[in-house]
């Protein structure tokens, strides 16, 4: 055997002093914390000396019976005798004591991970020592009190309440309120007592061995790795458990020896506008957890923004203006150094400054967009980098009105959000009160058990809606999403009785005409107006998104029928319109008794006639959507749903139509009942209503045409209608539906005698199309995927349905995310992938686009930029994000 193959894994890596074995780039390794940790060493910054045991000990740990790695022992004694030489301390030595931190991290910080024990090394013994040492018996026992109580809970887990009683006992006893009004002598007898507690908890007494503690401490840490917060946070994040965290022990500086020492937390630039201010908040004579527990209030750092705060206690600039000078240097320092926003812990011992750890920090979508957008202007990184920097989803937060962020919030009950941004308005309960009221120019909140399809219009009228039951995915949600309408929904404490018109909830009673405002963004439900604020479309926002612009290669078309959806997605910057639903143009007032009535009819002349009164409503839908759209592509799909929608469902609903419209109510119930279908999913739907109905198709391809000869000849940009089919199987079908759709648009060009761009596709939404996708192609000049229907049809389905069983799918991790929400790349992807390829192997330039919830989701925008497809298509509010994560796909490929 040779040297070489016997070469030593490195379970530790040494930081302190000046330099590091690790570096920040050392992050799988050594994660987040130890790799920072050092990185400011070799930096030459102020870190207590310390080690990082490496995630890859933590993998060995599990992959081999909760095992250590064999050298992992000797080789934390010789990192530890390194802490112990650069401090001039000694591991459980009474006289001199060197005490230790022990701290986890993983590679992405993880809430569910082990807490953090400070002080430990302590005992009976050195704690004496420690006194001696800092001149100070009450600062030693107070560490001491601090680490029983840490240590028993994190690493033993033992009951915090235990602890915090015996001290407010001891408080009682002795008539004191604050911890400051405790003795030395006191904090020994709360130590004391402390110990008897864990003795009497766990029949043996607290670890007074400091080795034993540091490897019970480490052992915890690894063991937290598997707790269900961490196995919880991770699957929510996507976190691989293999992974794994690493440990980080380092010598503990105090912040708690008087005046002059200090704890506390900062970022390099406001975490919540990202102003380039240097933010945040200290402590003196404080350790650690101290600033984030909120039993004293912290204290600004800088001058400026205590009195902005109008706070009356020193701030860090005042206190200890030399620290202070020292502590404003290192972390400009930091943040050039690592080219973002610094989150940054430090502790001053003393009047000396040591910094504790360092990252990126987490920020709003706002703050967000100006550091990206301010640290690309001034150089420090560069204009893609900046779009790089901004998470697409994030941009949710700004693109709708929101709750101001110092409002009052009188919550009257919760739900899911469901559909960002707030709204204020009167409540109503029900679409046509929606729909009337809206019309007259008031704010109304749709307040309903669930919503329906029939609703559209009366959620479309109202600012908001709130809904009693379904989820993330309902109904209401979907839509509401859609429209970009904020929207609550399942909010469970809601008992509506909208008959008496009234909702109880949480014990309060609220009635039809009263005010309320819902938070969409977190599922609030709040009694009275609130006061909001505009999102802000221009400055930094249009700065970043044009950076995006320049990056992409990906189109951003919108989701779009109404003329206010036509006019939102151009505002949000779309460059078309990729999906627009003919049938929600079928269900206004005043046409749903023409299409009730072409239903009825008993034949095709029947029906003309009442498609002739549709036509020119129809025709003005889609004037006002080519003016708005100016020469830019709209997709149109021809009617898709199955004809039963539009007919009234209950036999209540029917008399009463029967009754406004002079329809014959028995008809009519006849009719209803012959169109009910046990599948309509699968049923008489999509252009087969076009195949077995040509006629329907034929005026919607006429209402099309002419309405785009008339905005061209009134002499804006011409339209570029591309006219769809849904649901098309096969390529006969496709070749049926392009003949009558040229035979229809030649027929109206020679009698208007004039000519107009146009094309004709395929909405491909059934696994078949995608497999024939070669047939389509010989007719259809676009292919749109549909992948709502797709995943639908893939999966077998129905997404209306899934509610029911998809989250055990989601918890059991056979599915990862909704496939509804985000595109299965996998199985919907490949038949995406398949047509994709037949599909240009047959028609080289066919224009192939996705619509659908997919078209904003990131991820799956992701998926369409490997694919090569020329756009994605979202509803108006998700257009911003598309054109952001659109950027970034194309910027990725390109490595
Ligand atoms: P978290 O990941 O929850 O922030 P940390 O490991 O950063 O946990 O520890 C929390 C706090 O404990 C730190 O902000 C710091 O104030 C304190 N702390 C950790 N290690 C030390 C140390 N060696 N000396 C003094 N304080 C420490
Ligand atoms: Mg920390
Ligand atoms: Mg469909």
């Amino acid at each position: 055997m040779t040297t070489s193959t016997l070469a030593k894994t490195q379970w530790v890596y040494a930081f302190g002093g000046g330099s590091a074995e690790g570096d920040a780039s050392m992050k799988d390794l050594l994660g987040g914390k130890g790799a920072n940790l050092a990185e400011m060493s070799s930096l030459g910054l102020p870190v207590p000396p310390g080690f990082t045991i490496t995630t890859a000990a933590c993998n060995h740990y599990y992959a081999n019976g909760k095992a250590y790695p064999t050298e992992l022992e000797a080789q934390v004694q010789t990192a530890l005798a390194a802490v112990e030489a650069a401090t001039g301390k000694r591991f459980g030595d009474p006289a001199n004591p060197l005490l230790v931190s022990v701290r986890s991290g993983a590679r992405a910080s993880m809430p569910g991970m082990m807490d953090t024990v400070l002080n430990l090394g302590l005992n009976d013994e050195t704690v004496e020592g420690l006194a001696r040492l800092a001149g100070d018996r009450r600062f030693a026992f107070d560490s001491y009190r601090r680490f029983i109580q840490m240590y028993s809970n994190v690493v033993l887990g033992l009951d915090h309440h235990m602890f915090e009683e015996i001290l407010d006992d001891k408080k009682d006893a002795l008539n004191v309120y604050v911890d400051t009004g405790l003795s030395a002598d006191d904090w020994q007898a709360v130590v004391a007592d402390y110990k008897a507690a864990v003795q009497a908890e766990l029949g043996h007494p607290f670890p007074q061995d400091p080795a034993q503690q540091l490897w019970g401490a480490i052992g915890a840490v690894f063991a937290s790795w598997m707790n269900d917060r961490a196995k919880f946070y991770r699957r929510m994040h996507d976190i691989p458990e293999s992974w794994g965290t690493a440990v980080n022990v380092q010598s503990m500086v105090f912040g708690n020896m008087g005046d002059t020492s200090a704890t506390g937390v900062a970022f390099t630039r406001n975490p919540s506008t990202g102003e380039n201010k240097l933010y945040g908040e200290f402590l003196i004579n404080a350790q650690g957890e101290d600033v984030v527990a909120g039993i004293r209030t912290p204290q600004p750092i800088t001058k400026a923004a205590r009195e902005e705060m109008g706070d009356k206690n020193p701030s860090m600039e005042e206190a200890m203006p030399e620290v202070f000078t020292q502590f404003k240097a290192v972390v400009e320092r930091l943040e050039r150094h690592y080219r973002d926003m610094q989150d940054i812990e430090f502790t001053v011992e003393r009047g000396r400054l040591y910094m504790l750890q360092t990252r990126n920090g987490k920020r709003t979508a706002k703050a967000a967009l100006k550091v990206a957008v301010e640290m690309a202007a001034d150089g420090l990184i560069t204009q893609d980098e900046a779009v790089r920097r901004v998470e697409p989803a994030s941009l949710d937060q700004l693109l709708h009105p929101t709750i101001a962020p110092d409002a009052e919030r009188d919550v009257v009950a919760t739900g899911l959000p469901a559909s960002p941004g707030a709204a204020t308005g009167k409540i109503v309960f029900s679409a046509e009160e929606a729909e009337r009221l809206g019309a007259a120019g008031e704010d109304v909140i749709l307040v309903r058990e669930e919503t329906s399809p029939e609703d559209i219009r009366g959620m479309d009228a109202a600012r908001g809606i709130v809904t009693a039951r379904g989820g993330m995915t309902s109904h209401a949600a979907v839509v509401a999403r859609g429209m970009g309408r904020p929207c609550v929904s399942g909010a469970g404490d809601l008992q509506i009785d909208e008959k008496a018109g009234e909702m109880r909830a949480r014990g309060r009673t609220l009635k039809a005409g009263d005010i309320i405002t819902i938070d969409g963004s977190k599922g609030d439900v709040l009694s009275g107006a609130v006061k909001m604020v505009e999102p802000e479309l221009s400055g930094d926002f249009a700065t970043l998104m044009a950076w995006a612009d320049a990056a992409r290669r990906l189109k951003v078309r919108a989701n779009a029928e109404t003329a206010t959806d036509a006019r939102t997605a151009r505002q949000f910057g779309a460059e078309g319109i990729g999906l627009c639903r003919t049938e929600h143009m079928f269900f206004d007032d005043a046409r749903i008794a023409a299409v009730r009535e072409m239903i009825l009819a008993d034949d095709e002349a029947g029906r003309r006639a009442a498609l002739a009164k549709i036509l020119p409503m129809q025709k003005g839908d889609f004037v006002s959507l080519f003016e708005i759209m100016e020469g830019l592509p709209v997709t149109i799909r021809l009617l898709d749903p199955p004809l039963h929608e539009f007919l009234p469902h209950t036999e209540e609903d029917l008399t009463a139509v029967a009754e406004a419209t002079g329809l014959d109510a028995a008809k009519l119930l006849r009719r209803a009942k012959e169109l009910r279908e046990t599948n309509p999913m699968l049923g008489h739907r999509g252009c087969r209503l076009g195949v077995s109905y040509p006629e329907i198709y034929e005026m919607q391809v006429r209402a099309i045409i002419e309405a785009a000869l008339d905005v061209a000849a009134s002499g804006r940009p011409a339209p570029t209608p591309e006219i769809m089919h849904p649901l098309v199987a096969k390529g006969e079908e496709m070749n049926y539906l392009k003949a009558l759709t040229d035979r229809t648009v030649k027929q109206v060009c020679e009698e208007r005698g004039a000519t107009i761009e146009y094309s004709v596709g395929a909405m491909v939404e059934l696994p078949r199309a995608a497999l024939r996708a070669a047939d389509l192609a010989k007719s259809a000049e676009f292919f749109s995927f549909g992948t709502n229907d797709l995943t639908q049809t893939t999966f077998g389905i129905s997404r209306d349905d899934s509610g029911r069983f998809l989250n055990a799918y989601i918890d059991k991790g056979i599915f990862e995310k909704d496939p509804f929400v985000s595109l299965d790349t996998e199985g919907v992807g490949d038949l995406i992938r398949i047509a994709t390829e037949r599909g240009r192997a047959v028609r080289p330039d066919i224009k192939l686009g996705i619509c659908g919830e997919h078209g904003g989701d990131p991820a799956s925008i992701a998926f369409c930029e490997d694919v090569g497809l020329d756009y994605v298509s979202c509803s108006p509010y998700r257009v911003p994000i598309a054109r952001l994560a659109a950027a970034q796909a194309a910027l990725n490929r390109k490595g």
